[in-house]
C-alpha cells in the first residue's frame, strides 16, 4: 500500500439545514495511515461532516471519497466494500441492547464475512481483549459504564480490521481518567492497525497528542490544516481564540487526573 496514497478526499463540500449553511466549501484530504483530527466548536458542523464523508449526509454540493470511492454514485458492490474497510464509532455508541457486548461485536463480522460461529466469537474476544473488555463479553450494554460503552463501540467499529476508522467525540461525556484510558487506547490501536484514523474531538488535550495533523472547523471551512507543532504556534487571531480558551497544556490528561484526585481529595 502507498503511504501517501490518499484515504479520504473532500473537495468543495457544502451543506445546508433549512437554508443555513452548515458545510461552506469544506476541502479536506486525509493521507493514508495518518490520524487527523478535526477541531471546531459545538454545532460547526463537525458531525455533519463525517456523515458526509461516510455517505450518510448527501452533500449539497461537492464530492467526497473514501479509498477512491465516492459513496454517492458507489455501485452496491463497492458499497459493502466500503462498509468492509471502514470502522464507525459515533457519539452515544448505539449498540443493540438486546444483545450482549459480544454478540454486538460478531455482528458486523457475520454479515460481511463467512466467519464460523465459534470463530466470529474468539475474534470478539480478542477485539474486546484490546480495549480492556474481555471481562464484559457477556454483559449488556445497559449493564455497562458510559466509557465501557465506548470501549466496546471502538472495539466493534474495529471488528472487521477497517483500514479507515472514523470517530465522533470519542471521549466526550467521559470523566478525565476514563478519557485519558480511551486516548491512549487510540494511539495504541494506531500502532497495532496501521489505520487511518479521522477523529473529531473538541477535547483539546486529546486532540494534540494523537493528531499528526488538525484541521479547524470555522464558519463551514477549514480554516487551517497542519501538523500540532504548527497549530500551537499559530498568530492566527481565530486559531489562538480557540486554542487559549482552553490551553492544550492546562488540558492535559496527566494534570487533569491529578486534578481529579485532588478534586477527590484522596
Ligand atoms: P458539531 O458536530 O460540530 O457540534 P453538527 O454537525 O452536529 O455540529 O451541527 C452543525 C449545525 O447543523 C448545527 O447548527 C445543527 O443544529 C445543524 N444540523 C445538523 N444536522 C441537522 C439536521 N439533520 N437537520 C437540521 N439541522 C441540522
Ligand atoms: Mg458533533
Amino acid at each position: 500500500m502507498e503511504r501517501d496514497a490518499i484515504a479520504v478526499e473532500v473537495r468543495g463540500v457544502r451543506k445546508a439545514f433549512d437554508e443555513q449553511p452548515v458545510l461552506d466549501g469544506v476541502d479536506l484530504s486525509v493521507r493514508r495511515g495518518e490520524t487527523m483530527v478535526i477541531l471546531g466548536g459545538s454545532g460547526s458542523g463537525k458531525s455533519t461532516l463525517l456523515r458526509c464523508i461516510i455517505g450518510l449526509e448527501p452533500p449539497d454540493e461537492g464530492s467526497v471519497s473514501i479509498d477512491g470511492i465516492d459513496p454517492y454514485a458507489a455501485s452496491w458492490s463497492q458499497l459493502e466494500q466500503l462498509r468492509r474497510r471502514i470502522g464507525v464509532a459515533f457519539q452515544g455508541g448505539a449498540l443493540f441492547g438486546s444483545m450482549t457486548v459480544a454478540e454486538n461485536i460478531e455482528l458486523p463480522i457475520a454479515e460481511f464475512t463467512r466467519v464460523p460461529p465459534a470463530t466470529r466469537r474468539i475474534i470478539a474476544r480478542i477485539k474486546l481483549g484490546m480495549v480492556g473488555l474481555e471481562d464484559a463479553m457477556d454483559r449488556r450494554p445497559a449493564e455497562l459504564s458510559g466509557g465501557m460503552i465506548k470501549r466496546a463501540a471502538l472495539a466493534r467499529a474495529l471488528a472487521l480490521d477497517p483500514s479507515i476508522v472514523f470517530f465522533d467525540e470519542p471521549s466526550a461525556g467521559l470523566d478525565p481518567v476514563t478519557a485519558a484510558g480511551l486516548d491512549r487506547l487510540l494511539v495504541q490501536l494506531k500502532r497495532a492497525f496501521d489505520a487511518t484514523l479521522v477523529v473529531v474531538t473538541h477535547e483539546l488535550a486529546s486532540a494534540f497528542k494523537i493528531a499528526d495533523r488538525m484541521a479547524l472547523m470555522h464558519e463551514g471551512q477549514f480554516l487551517v490544516t497542519a501538523t500540532p507543532e504548527v497549530i500551537r504556534k499559530s498568530e492566527d487571531p481565530i486559531v489562538r481564540r480557540f486554542l487559549d480558551r482552553a490551553p492544550p497544556e492546562a488540558g492535559d490528561s496527566a494534570q487533569k487526573f491529578e486534578k481529579f484526585l485532588d478534586d477527590l481529595e484522596v
